[in-house]
């Protein structure tokens, strides 16, 4: 599903440049749970923002789905991006105006699905992740763990191929991280693809898999023994 190869990423500082990602070589297969871990500033979010197609790698290869990233113009980058991918953010980013079954039904359209189908699919993601009573409520209303469930509903709603989670567990207190890592476990359950960039250990083993980046370079990438989150909920 994703396949990268040597990829080096730099910002510019001025004169000087920031040299991020040093030769990341990583790959992932359709329905893993991977956790990209890591310390602030290893690099994490970078990564996470290269394969979702938010920023471009400097050097080096990334394919998605069979497709060379390198080769898409800025506009069917963002028709692959909408298409493939779904996002995930610590800071939930919902529309406040809007109540939660609208925030849900957004992406759909932008895939221009018709009014009523948008409203129905959304009911039904909403009710996947337990907030169907909730529809009519707007973000304000909700809790944090309520409105990362929004969030997840509003990815998933796209049918995107990968989930991409930027600490997505970073703004809620334990119990909470446990129940949103409880969603993401049973949506990976039904085969869905998910990264999910965490600086938390045991945020990290409710994954499939661990991959440890340190200044830059992945010094660990590991199969690990799940731990399901709702033992601890
Ligand atoms: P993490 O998500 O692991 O905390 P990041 O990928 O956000 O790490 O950042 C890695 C390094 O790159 C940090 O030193 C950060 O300050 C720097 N960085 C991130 N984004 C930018 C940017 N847009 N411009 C300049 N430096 C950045
Ligand atoms: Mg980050």
């Amino acid at each position: 599903m994703i396949e990268i190869k040597n990829l080096h990423k730099s910002y510019k500082m001025g004169s000087n440049a920031l040299h991020v990602l040093k030769g990341i070589d990583f790959s992932v297969k359709e329905g893993e749970l991977v956790a990209i871990m890591g310390s602030s500033g290893s690099g994490k979010s970078t990564l996470l923002n290269i394969i979702g197609m938010l920023d471009t790698l400097d050097e080096g290869s990334y394919t998605l789905d069979g497709v060379p990233i390198k080769d898409l113009n800025e506009t069917k980058a963002a028709n692959y991006r909408n298409k493939f991918l779904g996002f995930v953010f610590q800071s939930f980013n919902l529309i406040n105006y809007k109540n939660a079954m609208e925030n849900v039904a957004l992406p759909l359209y932008y895939q221009k699905v018709g009014r009523k189908e948008r409203q129905e699919k959304a009911m039904k993601y909403l009710e996947q992740v337990g907030l169907k009573e909730w529809a009519t409520h707007l973000p304000s209303e909700l809790s944090g763990g309520q409105k990362q469930r929004v969030a997840i509903a509003r990815a998933m709603a796209a049918e995107p191929k990968v989930l991409l989670a930027d600490e997505p567990t970073g703004a809620l207190d334990s119990t909470t991280s446990y129940e949103v890592m409880d969603l993401i476990q049973k949506i990976n359950d039904e085969g869905n693809t998910i990264l999910v960039v965490t600086h938390e250990e045991d945020i990290a083993h409710m994954c499939k898999r661990i991959v440890h980046l340190k200044d830059g370079v992945i010094v660990e990438d590991k199969k690990v023994k799940q731990v399901r989150a709702k033992n601890y909920v």
